[in-house]
């Protein structure tokens, strides 16, 4: 073989991927190589704005340098010595992100999915050791057109047929209710053996829909008179992402179950965790839960310096102020075309939905073309695309975008 190999071209690199991945992803056809703050490079060296941010995951920006550090410095140290020993790394993080949060405790993981899993295992032993709910009958209330990740578990209470179909036998004890309906709620938690009601603060996947103004704040306090656990995924809301640390302070919420991903590291690792005060967390003893990386050293750092970024550099504030200069300008651009329908979202979260039927494909047509002019976005459930740059991004970056979605727009109206 030859030393020097020939850079392979983006056409190239997508038929790799066709030939030797499994197909269960269908990416925009684009091909990037180089990520800074809010900006991506393709192969052949065109720079896009990032409008996904790796759904939220990068909050903080592409490769931060004092992210990227912490890796790197801790890479070359130490990078995994399991849970059947200490290390001098994860006691550092366990004080740190549980002060951060205000919690007592912290449970590390991986993927979000997995940090969702251990919240439900977490719901179910306390339902029996704490709540005196009898073996194998802890229910737990979910909501319809949710999106809590890709294990068995998970999807067996997913009402997406995608995500569903020939999955099964699926995992029992979940109660399915709408979104956003208080009344389904109040009814649900009226039947026996409830032990937690698991929700997203504002529904990403779903296409960012979010919840009236009371409706978590009535929702925790309905739960709390039934002595049930409150669980708030905030894998994709967390971090700074919706103008606030967290999407239920918006309504001064405090979960009892906090699940935390993608953002958690700045999207530089695989970094998730569970955090609970310790009637809670301590049902779980030695053995009855783990994971062979969950809270190794190069993770513990990694998240330590990711939220040092949310604080420092004030991004919650950013991304309230940016969301609504862009829910305002995008606006804007709805009363000039008949395309665009609505846009809705908080902070730097938000969807704009596409006036054409649910199975046309406009909305993929559009970000194909935005794509073309500069900018990375992707389609979500129906005909509607999710808007989540980076929180790092500057006003004079935000307006240049939405110079971009204008022009794009203005190509498919005539
Ligand atoms: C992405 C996401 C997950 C799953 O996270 P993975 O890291 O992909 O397993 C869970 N919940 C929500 C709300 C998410 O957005």
């Amino acid at each position: 073989m030859s030393e020097v190999k020939e850079k392979l071209s983006s056409d190239e690199l997508i038929k790799l991927e066709d030939k030797y991945g499994a197909h269960n992803y269908h990416p925009l056809p684009v091909v990037l190589e180089r990520g800074e703050g809010v900006y991506v490079w393709d192969v052949e060296g065109k720079k896009y704005y990032d409008f996904l941010s790796a759904y939220s995951a990068i909050n903080q920006g592409h490769c931060h340098p004092k992210i990227v550090g912490a890796l790197t410095e801790q890479a070359n140290k130490l990078c995994l010595t399991s849970r059947a020993f200490y290390n001098d790394t994860l006691g550092v993080y366990e004080k740190f992100v549980t002060e951060f949060f205000g919690f007592d405790k912290v449970l590390p993981m991986n993927s979000g999915a997995e940090a969702v899993e251990t919240a439900i295992k977490l719901c179910r032993k306390w339902a029996y050791e704490k709540k005196g709910i009898a073996e194998q009958e802890a229910k737990i209330i979910v909501c319809e057109n949710n999106f809590h990740g890709r294990t068995t578990t998970i999807i067996s209470f997913s009402n997406d047929p995608d995500a569903r179909k020939n999955f099964g036998p699926y995992t029992p004890g979940f109660v399915k209710i709408p979104y956003n309906d208080i009344n389904a709620l109040k009814k649900a938690l009226n039947q026996p053996n409830v032990a937690g009601f698991l929700v997203e603060p504002i529904q990403g996947e779903a296409g960012v829909f979010v919840p009236d103004e009371g409706y978590l704040s009535q929702a925790k306090a309905l739960c709390d008179a039934k002595n049930v656990l409150f669980i708030a995924d905030e894998v994709q809301t967390g971090i700074a992402r919706t103008g606030k640390l967290l999407a239920v302070e918006h309504e001064n919420v405090k979960p009892d179950l906090l699940i935390l991903g993608k953002a958690l590291s700045g999207g530089v690792y695989p970094v998730s965790a569970v955090l609970a005060n310790d009637d809670i967390m301590m049902v779980i003893k030695p053995g009855q839960h783990g994971s062979t990386f969950g809270g190794n050293p190069i993770a513990a750092k990694v998240a330590i310096a990711a939220l040092k970024v949310i604080k420092d550099e004030n991004l919650a504030e950013k991304a309230e102020e940016l969301g609504k200069l862009f829910r305002n300008e995008v606006g804007k651009l709805i009363e000039k075309y008949n395309i665009l329908k609505l846009v809705r979202g908080k902070g730097l979260l938000n969807a704009v939905v596409v006036n054409d039927s649910e199975d046309s494909s406009t909305a993929w047509d559009i970000c194909v073309r935005l794509k073309e002019n500069g900018m990375l976005a992707k389609p979500t459930h129906g005909n509607i695309i999710r808007f989540a740059p980076p929180l790092v991004m500057t006003k004079e970056q935000l307006l240049d975008c939405i110079s971009i979605i204008d022009k794009t727009v203005a190509e498919f109206e005539k």
